[in-house]
């Protein structure tokens, strides 16, 4: 098969997707509120991974550790890198200098983890609580039931800071999950709790991106849209 050389097909999609941030944006929300555009490259090869950063793209979404070590030599260095996928406690080590924030953290073992190793590399490091707002049992994340007590708990870490939520709502019936994701943000937010911030609500794929803008989404984490189908995952 011939290497595709041609991302003619990113710029499309990137100015469309822009677009349709900017037009949900103007319908729903304030002019002054910033929503970011995650560029999420799992199965993405670098080269496509760096076309999208020309674009404008300026924060990349890895989902696994091993994947994102064997491309981030590769990257251009202007995009901030997160990781939005599920963390093991024993991975903690091998991205923790690197992410800007990290989007997944759902249980105070894994807080503790992160705190300890950014304690030793000298970082305090920004993350957001993943919540499982459709209590779904094949995904992770805390049970909004259990998410306040979670964060007075991480609240007392010195080396991790939260800075707000992250949520894959199902699939089915998004809208309600989105609004109760909204709800729940603002909820914990009017509680002002020690050392908990809420300035960034991570929801929204490239399914239901214009509705996540709808209900507080601040940064959507778009993959297939920008990057066309994956063959695999
Ligand atoms: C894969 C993934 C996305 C992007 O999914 P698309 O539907 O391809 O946009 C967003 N967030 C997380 C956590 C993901 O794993």
């Amino acid at each position: 098969m011939q290497m595709e050389t041609s991302f003619k097909y990113i710029d499309e999609n990137y100015k469309r997707i822009t677009y349709e941030i900017g037009e949900a944006k103007a319908k729903y929300r304030k002019p002054a509120d910033e929503i970011t555009f995650m560029a999420v490259t799992k199965t993405v090869a670098p080269e496509a991974v760096n076309h999208a950063i020309g674009c404008g793209i300026h924060v990349l979404g890895e989902n696994r550790v091993q994947e994102y070590l064997s491309k981030k030599e590769l990257y251009l260095p202007e995009a901030e890198v997160h990781m939005i996928g599920h963390l093991q406690t024993n991975k903690v080590k091998y991205i923790i200098e690197d992410m800007a924030l990290i989007h997944s953290v759902d249980s105070l073992h894994l807080a503790q983890e992160i705190d300890r190793h950014a304690a030793r590399v000298g970082k305090v490091q920004n993350i957001l609580i993943e919540v499982n707002v459709g209590a779904e049992s094949s995904k992770s994340g805390v049970s909004p039931d259990a998410l306040e007590e979670l964060l007075l708990q991480i609240g007392q870490m010195s080396n991790v800071h939260v800075q707000g939520l992250m949520a894959i709502p199902p699939a089915a019936g998004s809208e309600k999950f989105l609004c109760e994701m909204q709800e729940l943000y603002l909820d914990i937010s009017a509680k002002k709790l020690d050392n908990i911030d809420m300035k960034i609500l991570s929801m929204g794929m490239s399914g239901d991106y214009a509705a996540a803008i709808r209900y507080g989404s601040t940064m959507v984490r778009i993959g297939s849209a920008l990057f066309g189908a994956r063959k695999y995952t």
